[in-house]
């Protein structure tokens, strides 16, 4: 079995990234608006902050108080889709419960939105006209590409139908030629569909749902799971499930990292379209 490394390859990109944005002398600025202090969210935020200003991205957080009514963010949404200083905007998840994020993220301008999480940045992926690919969507896209593995022509079952990472993956997956099929908490028999898949997706959260049984082996396994285990932070496939592979993406150090890194692509993907 050989390791997809995220970790890997993010650093390559950063390298790339931070010279591509040093020789075209582009001036991003990235603000991150966040309702109160989750702590996961706090984490993730220092991440993006870090990676972003290492590349020579001026980021800004800007943290509300978590009982800031929607009404306050729209405002702060709309000043900083006219800000000129701003190239993207990233409301993060999760905000309060008071609040409809997905009613407020769509609000950020489709240009500034780094996450494509916009209707006009996802419909582009079903119409097969892709502008802003949602992050972790466009990381394992990225990671196939670095690892030489063709998609297209291939069986790919996807877990998951989230607007963020299942749906999205589908679609452009679909748009690089594959065959796809997706599953979710309502399918029956799993089994019946990843056992004969060239490739696993599982964007589910749930620790231990895809095992050996339900795989082939030599299938190709990316796992986007994040799950807390006794302490330690595990994916959604048993290590025995990724032993039959022929490439596993491990948790920690596979899909993540590259989330974080295609913040930065999209950045830059966004300023060269502003001109
Ligand atoms: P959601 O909770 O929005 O979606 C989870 C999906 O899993 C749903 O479609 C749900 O089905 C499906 N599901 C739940 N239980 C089962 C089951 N037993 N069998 C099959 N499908 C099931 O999550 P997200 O898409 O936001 O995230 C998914 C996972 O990926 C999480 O662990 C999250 O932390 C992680 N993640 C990791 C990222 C990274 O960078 N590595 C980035 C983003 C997310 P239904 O629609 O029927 O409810």
């Amino acid at each position: 079995m050989k390791v997809i490394s995220g970790t890997k390859v993010r650093k390559e990109l950063l390298e790339k990234y931070r010279e591509t944005i040093q020789k075209k002398k582009l001036k991003i600025g990235l603000a991150i608006i966040q309702l109160g202090d989750n702590e996961a969210s706090n984490t993730y935020i220092r991440n993006k902050l870090k990676y972003t200003e290492e590349v020579g991205i001026e980021s800004n957080l800007i943290k509300l108080p978590e009982k800031t009514k929607e009404a306050e963010l729209i405002k702060v949404i709309e000043e900083l889709n006219k800000d000129k200083k701003v190239t993207g905007i990233i409301l993060q998840s999760p905000t309060p419960d008071h609040i409809d994020f997905t009613k407020c993220a769509r609000l950020i301008d489709p240009k500034k939105d780094v996450d494509g999480f916009s209707e006009e940045n996802l419909f582009s992926i079903r119409d097969n006209n892709e502008k802003i690919i949602p992050c972790t969507v466009k990381g394992i896209l990225k990671l196939f590409d670095s690892y030489n593995i063709p998609v297209a022509g291939k069986d790919i079952v996807v877990i998951g139908r989230s607007n963020i990472v299942g749906r999205p993956l589908a679609d452009a997956l679909i748009n690089r030629n594959a065959t796809v099929t997706i599953c979710h908490s309502k399918t029956k028999n799993l089994e019946k569909y990843t056992k004969h898949a060239d490739i696993v997706v599982s964007a589910v959260g749930k620790p231990n749902l895809v095992t050996k049984e339900m795989v082939k082996r030599g299938f190709i396994g990316i796992d986007v799971g994040i799950n807390m285990v006794d302490g330690k932070l595990v994916g959604d496939f048993t290590k025995e499930a990724g032993e039959k592979a022929s490439y596993m993406t491990p948790v920690p150090g596979g899909v993540g990292p590259m989330t974080i890194a295609m913040i930065i692509d999209n950045l830059i993907e966004l300023k060269e379209k502003e001109k």
